[in-house]
């Protein structure tokens, strides 16, 4: 049944699950670890606040929580977990040899999804961690799902806003930069009244792609912002750099060679790029000043004659 499990997250996260033990008597690790060994990545604490530090470093799908603990006993550890935005969502099972239905409540108070009595039955505890491992893997799966723009598989809007936030944040704390490109489509409205919306669709998966190959670094991204517009963040990059990306694009769709015989300006589909980046730590800049920076540049693109990048006035 666990190998079952298994193949299910290997299939679908393209990883196996990572699980937390956390107690402070090193043997009740080991007959846990045997427990499932096989199936998950198990990491280990032995006290309170490495269990805290250990779950915000590994993230992990399930946290098995001992609730006596010298340091900071299992409910505290709880409390701090759900409190961090990072790991309030990790799901965490109790396991404690007092088996007062009081301690159960306040358990399922602090948000724990089960609850396990010491000694623990090795059956019971495994049916219940493939249970709630299975929640969280679908769960993880409609969350992806729910960011994703269906068309080009790229982040959708939403995806997008969470991340230009989480990242101005980032670059904020390292004083770095952050570069925002907004790109949109050359004349696309000719494109779908000389084509097609079918093949329009299609010419969008293709410039997609193209954008999301012109990037280098990890945490380089595309999104789809709406109809024919992408918006790509660059954390810790300048004006010089991202100036340097928008190029590749440019070149990336045009190399594609998608026929666009009503345009103006090309015998192929081309993109136009307005480039942005700003010091996220400044004074009185927002994500807001960041977004009608990189918006206005894609308009003097425009304005300038399209299939070009134009840059913000750096700050
Ligand atoms: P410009 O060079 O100034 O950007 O001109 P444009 O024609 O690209 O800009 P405009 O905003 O006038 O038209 C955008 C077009 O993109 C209109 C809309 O039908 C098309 N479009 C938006 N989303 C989709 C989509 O998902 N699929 C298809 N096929 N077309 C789309
Ligand atoms: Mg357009
Ligand atoms: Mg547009």
């Amino acid at each position: 049944m666990m190998e079952e499990l298994l193949q299910k997250w290997l299939m679908h996260a393209n990883r196996r699950p990572k699980l937390l033990i956390a107690d402070d008597q090193p043997v009740n690790i080991r007959v846990l670890y045997e427990l499932f060994r096989h199936e998950c990545d198990v990491f280990m604490a032995t006290s309170g606040a490495q269990a805290v530090q250990v779950a915000q470093t590994e993230l992990p799908d399930l946290i098995l929580l001992d609730v006596v603990m010298d340091d900071l006993d299992g409910h505290e550890v709880c409390r701090l977990l759900k409190s961090d935005p990072l790991t309030a969502d990790v799901p965490v099972i109790f396991i404690t040899a007092q088996d007062r239905e009081d301690d159960e409540v306040k358990a399922f108070g602090l948000g724990a999804v089960d609850f396990l009595s010491k000694p623990i039955n090795p059956v019971v505890t495994k049916a219940r961690v493939r249970t709630h491992l299975t929640l969280k893997l679908q769960g993880d799966l409609l969350r992806a799902n729910a960011l994703l723009d269906g068309l080009t598989g790229v982040a959708n809007r939403r995806k997008f806003d969470e991340d230009l936030l989480a990242d101005w944040r980032h670059c904020a704390r390292e004083a770095a930069p952050l570069a925002l490109l907004m790109v949109d489509v050359d004349y696309f409205k000719r494109y779908n009244d000389q084509y097609g919306h079918q093949a329009g669709d299609a010419c969008l998966k293709s410039v997609a792609k193209a954008l999301v190959e012109s990037l280098r670094r990890p945490y380089d991204k595309v999104a789809r912002y709406g109809g024919e517009e992408f918006a790509c963040l660059l954390p810790k990059t300048d004006l010089a750099g991202a100036h340097l990306i928008a190029q590749r694009m440019l070149e990336q769709v045009r190399a594609l060679g998608i026929e666009h015989l009503p345009s103006c300006i090309d015998a192929n589909v081309t993109i136009s790029v307005g480039v942005a980046s700003m010091l996220a730590s400044r004074e009185g800049a927002s994500t807001a000043t960041l977004l009608k920076a990189a918006d206005d540049a894609l308009y003097e693109a425009k304005r300038a004659g399209r299939a070009r990048v134009a840059c913000a006035p750096s700050a």
